[in-house]
Formats: C-alpha cells, sequence, structure tokens
C-alpha cells in the first residue's frame, strides 16, 4: 500500500524505522497493523529480533505479513 505526505503529498518510503518523505523530509512513526483483523499489532522485542503478535486471535504474525500504516492514518 503506498501512503501519501500529509504536507506534500508526495509518496512516502517506508525504511525500518518508519515512513519518510523524500520531498520535505518528514519523518513518521510507524504502526504494524495485523493482515487479518487490521488492528495494531503488539511489538515484543527480544534478543534483538522482534515479533509481531495479534491480540486478536490471530498469534504471532511473520514480519513478511505484517501491514505498516503511518502512525497518522492512524490517530
Ligand atoms: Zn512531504
Ligand atoms: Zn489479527
Amino acid at each position: 500500500m503506498n501512503f501519501s505526505c500529509p504536507t506534500c503529498q508526495q509518496p512516502l518510503t517506508l525504511s525500518e524505522t518508519g515512513f519518510d518523505c523524500p520531498n520535505c523530509e518528514r519523518h513518521f512513526d510507524r504502526i504494524a497493523l495485523c493482515p487479518d483483523c487490521h488492528q495494531p499489532l503488539q511489538v515484543l522485542k527480544a534478543c534483538g529480533a522482534v515479533d509481531y503478535f495479534c491480540q486478536h486471535g490471530d498469534g504471532l504474525i511473520s514480519k513478511k505479513r505484517v501491514e505498516f500504516t503511518p502512525a497518522f492514518i492512524a490517530d
């Protein structure tokens, strides 16, 4: 899914830390969503690895399946 910068409407790029706007260089936190129920996932950090857990019955979600959305979308 593609998201646009709320300031300049340019496409945002997803990085390990969140979404960045290459045009106005703003940074936005990202939120991990469950691909099945689209609720925010609990982020579990252990030993340098990150796991994503759905508290709504879908259990552990593979990082490849996690849907990331900019935090401003979810507000
Ligand atoms: Zn921008
Ligand atoms: Zn879920």
